[in-house]
């Protein structure tokens, strides 16, 4: 069973995606981190954005193991853990920038397919219902406006200690949006069978128990 959770950042994908596999034992796949990791080496390495072919090669290329243990999923790249790196902010943009490139898209595709050996698959990210899991059995849209998305993108660097400036946030999160809906390749929009879930005024257990109420399992 394959069920995909697509949507824009900081829709609340990465928690419920990660609840969900845990509640009904299913892999998780973390597309983001893919693209995460090709901006991470670009950011590294100093590639360019527009060398595409650099960046293409990268991304064939990239040695990254998940590991999935108590505190989720540990991201390995050539062995190194770079879970916290993947997650900065300047990653983010950069893997905004990085998934806009048609090519970089496709040299991923085949990676992403190959987690549906899994019996049971939760996919977390953009195209997951339209391009990499067009047959997946349940496809839910999640969405919340612009300003929730970036007060608990607010909440979660406070936590983690780091200074933050909200306007700037809710500025990232319209740039992001922008650049993933109006790319040439798998722009972000919800399958035509997708479950379209609106989380503005819902917390997570509520959204979890929606998605579950759904599922015929
Ligand atoms: O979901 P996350 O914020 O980790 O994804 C990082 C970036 O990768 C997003 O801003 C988005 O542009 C891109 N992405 C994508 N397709 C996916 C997953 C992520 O284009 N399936």
């Amino acid at each position: 069973m394959i069920i995909t959770i697509d949507g824009p950042s900081g829709a609340g994908k990465g928690t419920i995606s990660q609840l969900l596999a845990e509640r009904i034992g299913a892999e998780l796949l973390d597309s983001g981190a893919l693209y995460r990791l090709v901006a991470l080496v670009s950011l590294r390495r100093g590639i360019a954005v527009s060398d595409i072919a650099e960046l293409t090669a990268q991304a064939r290329k990239l040695d990254v193991q998940f590991l999935a243990g108590g505190q989720g999923v540990q991201v390995l790249l050539e062995g190194q853990d770079v879970s916290r790196a993947i997650r900065e902010e300047q990653v983010g943009m950069q893997a905004s920038q990085v998934a806009a490139i048609a090519q970089v898209r496709e040299a991923l595709l085949q990676r992403q397919r190959d987690f549906a050996m899994a019996k049971n698959l939760v996919a977390d990210g953009r195209d997951m219902g339209t391009t990499v899991f067009p047959d997946a059995d349940y496809k839910f849209f999640l969405t919340a406006s612009a300003e929730a998305r970036a007060g608990r993108r607010y909440q979660q660097l406070l936590g983690r200690g780091e200074s933050v400036d909200m306007d700037a946030l809710i500025r990232d999160i319209r740039d992001r949006d922008e650049r993933d809906q109006s790319r040439s390749s798998s722009p972000l929009r919800p399958a035509n069978d997708a479950i379209l879930v609106d989380s503005t005024d819902m917390g997570i257990d509520q959204v979890l128990q929606f998605v579950l109420d759904r599922l015929d399992i």
